[in-house]
């Protein structure tokens, strides 16, 4: 019943291959970080995540991968999963139907070249789905854990909000433009191993939990049914 992952990516990044193994009966949360990916940040969480042999969800924005397309080609080595967090950050509720439909695609395409896998799962901007659940065919997901990191910029608050909520089955929101994100990251990780968390992508749980992700529905965690 375990299921074992070894990362897919081929890129530089890949130096050796990852395996991991996913236990269903076992607790696990979902990390997902919003709005890179950053240079320096996105490396600073890749890198705590590679430390522990951990996994975590980047919904991106489009037009910020072309300069930081690095970051997307390790998350997809280090078995990371990458969506789509639309192209510019735009409203998908308030926007027309045909920019609705660009801002998802222009962005899946630019995480199939640079990952080499499609994206299936997306962020709306402000978690605000709107329109794109009719019109495209992204698998959407929000949080159960709401970090508002974007906020308070405190890895303090961050780190006793995760310890304070996080559960199995959490789906925690966190953003990677932001220094105290990432030194926060250092500290939940081996935090969350240590509590008898196994570390997953957002699609791995819901797997995990026997969810068969449908598209025009939100998902907001990936509790024990
Ligand atoms: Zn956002």
């Amino acid at each position: 019943k375990i299921r074992t992952v070894t990362s897919k990516g081929k890129s530089a990044f890949a130096k050796s291959l990852v395996i991991r193994y996913i236990n269903p009966d076992k607790p696990m949360v979902a990390l997902t970080y919003d709005d890179g990916p950053h240079p320096v940040n996105t490396h600073a969480i890749l890198d705590v995540l590679e430390k522990y042999n951990a996994t975590a969800t980047f919904f991106v924005v489009g037009d910020r991968i072309e300069a930081y397309h690095d970051c997307l080609e390790r998350q997809s080595a280090l078995s990371c999963e990458t969506g789509n967090h639309s192209y510019s950050h735009a409203s998908l509720s308030s926007s027309s139907d045909k920019i609705v439909k660009e801002q998802i695609s222009k962005t899946d395409k630019l995480i199939k070249k640079y990952t080499g896998q499609p994206c299936t799962v997306a962020h709306a901007p402000g978690g605000s789905e709107g329109k794109a659940l009719r019109l495209t065919d992204k698998l959407f997901i929000r949080w159960s854990v709401d970090t508002r990191d974007w906020e308070s910029r405190s890895s303090k608050k961050i780190i006793s909000h995760i310890k304070s909520t996080a559960r199995d089955g959490s789906i925690i929101l966190m953003h990677d433009l932001y220094d105290a994100t990432a030194k926060a990251t250092e500290e939940i990780v081996p935090w969350l191993i240590k509590e008898g968390y196994q570390l997953v992508t957002v699609s791995e749980l819901m797997e995990a939990r026997g969810t068969k992700l449908k598209k025009g529905t939100v998902y907001f965690n990936g509790y024990p049914q």
